[in-house]
């Protein structure tokens, strides 16, 4: 049988999923297209389980306002009946969407979004966390669930382009070179420029700049200005074209105790006339829908050809965070405040340029940090500026001298 796995079997390819490549991968994935039927939608409390009676492709999920609603779609799906509710939950109804697609509405007795989902281990159910918002929270973007890979139905696009290990951030990334005064006690600052190798973040479509060298050149630039200062230390998490996965990235600056993180990045948007400098805190939920769309866009670093390299949970956008984590929120937002008000005489900011997002490369829960969204290479003006030398040196004054009055604030405090 296709999934019946000897003991000999899933060592085999447990060791393969170790080592295995993308192009490995699609090779195993020799089932046709699925469809399974709903065969049970029951919602507990918070917990929502839908179950299939054979394989789905995947499950996307949505919030809708006025009535609200949460819909679920499935690919691969067959629409059954009914379901069981209680709580937050109203009622429950499905039908076929489209031939390909079953549609599950949730009715809700008040907002609420998705917070997380998870296939089980054999693809054949489906555990949705639902949270109860303000109106004003909610988010309206679509998140995506996937079945384990060894269950998924589509074979992963261009699967001959890429080879990559699977698995967790290895622990084994070499840690980088750090800079300015060789003393410990002094603050330590790690910049991430975002993006890198394979992954080369947005691009502009005036003279086809990548994000992940305008970003590069940008985090290096505010690296030199604070060795300049001599306030504080400072490391890269990268300083060469290649690519982290965002776990890493916030994992270096764990590794190294620092006590201040900026992930640099610059954006891209459909309206050409978007432009200015943008700074995200991690939240649950997202500030706005824009807010929603660009913590999509940025989360999908982790993903290629569908895998997700981060971890083992599919959903990168769906952020839970630990009541640990509050202090160094706020401290996190502290600084997001002091960005914008030092920066605002280099940098040109976007109006409400403070905003929430749940953003994985900011998850850390014991390093204060922020996104900074330096503008849009869709915007002729902001790539301009971004490119130029005069344009790195405002920013990197602005970003340096916000870092340098945080640490001072804080030895001021002590
Ligand atoms: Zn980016």
């Amino acid at each position: 049988m296709k999934f019946d796995w000897t003991k000999k079997g899933r060592a085999m390819h447990k060791q393969a999923m170790a080592l295995v490549t993308i192009l490995l991968s699609s090779l195993l994935l020799t089932n046709p297209a699925q469809a399974g039927s709903i065969s049970r939608i029951e919602v507990r409390g918070s917990q929502i389980t839908v179950s299939f009676d054979d394989l789905v492709e995947g499950v996307s999920t949505f919030s809708l306002i006025g009535p609200d609603r949460i819909a679920v779609d499935v690919r691969g799906g067959k629409a059954g009946r009914g379901g069981y509710a209680k709580g937050i939950v109203k009622s429950v109804r499905q039908g076929q969407y489209n031939p390909n697609i079953a549609r599950i509405v949730f009715d809700l007795d008040r907002p609420a979004v998705i917070t997380s989902g998870r296939f089980s281990k054999d693809g054949k159910s489906l555990q949705l966390s639902l949270k109860a918002v303000g109106q004003s929270q909610l988010a309206t973007g679509r998140q995506s669930f996937l079945p384990p890979l060894k269950f998924r139905a589509e074979p992963p696009k261009k699967s001959y382009s890429v080879k990559v290990p699977l698995g967790k951030p290895q622990d084994s990334v070499r840690l980088p070179k750090i800079y300015g005064p060789n003393d410990s006690k002094r603050p330590l600052v790690v910049i991430d420029a975002g993006h890198g190798g394979h992954d080369p973040g947005a691009v502009s479509p005036h003279g086809g700049k990548y994000e992940k060298d305008v970003v590069l050149a940008i985090a290096t630039a505010v690296r030199d200005r604070l060795i300049a200062g001599g306030q504080v230390r400072v490391a890269l998490t990268r300083d060469t074209d290649k690519f982290l996965v965002l776990e890493e990235r916030y994992g270096i600056a764990r590794r190294l105790g620092a006590d201040l993180f900026i992930s640099i990045h610059a954006d891209a948007a459909g309206n050409q006339a978007a432009s200015g400098a943008t700074v995200y805190t991690l939240s649950e939920v997202a500030s706005d829908r824009e807010a929603a769309k660009l913590a999509a866009r940025e989360n999908r670093a982790n993903i290629i050809n569908g895998v997700n390299l981060g971890g083992s949970n599919n959903d990168v956008s769906s952020i839970l965070i630990d009541l640990t984590q509050r202090e160094t929120l706020n401290v996190s937002a502290d600084f997001a405040k002091l960005l914008i008000r030092e920066g605002q005489r280099k940098i040109t900011f976007r109006t409400n340029p403070h905003r929430f997002a749940s953003l994985v490369v900011l998850k850390a829960p014991d390093t204060p940090s922020v996104l900074f969204e330096s503008g849009y290479l869709s915007n002729k003006d902001d790539v301009a500026f971004l490119s130029s030398k005069e344009g790195k040196t405002r920013i990197a004054t602005g970003i340096a001298s916000a870092i340098e009055s945080h640490f001072a604030r804080k030895l001021a405090l002590r």
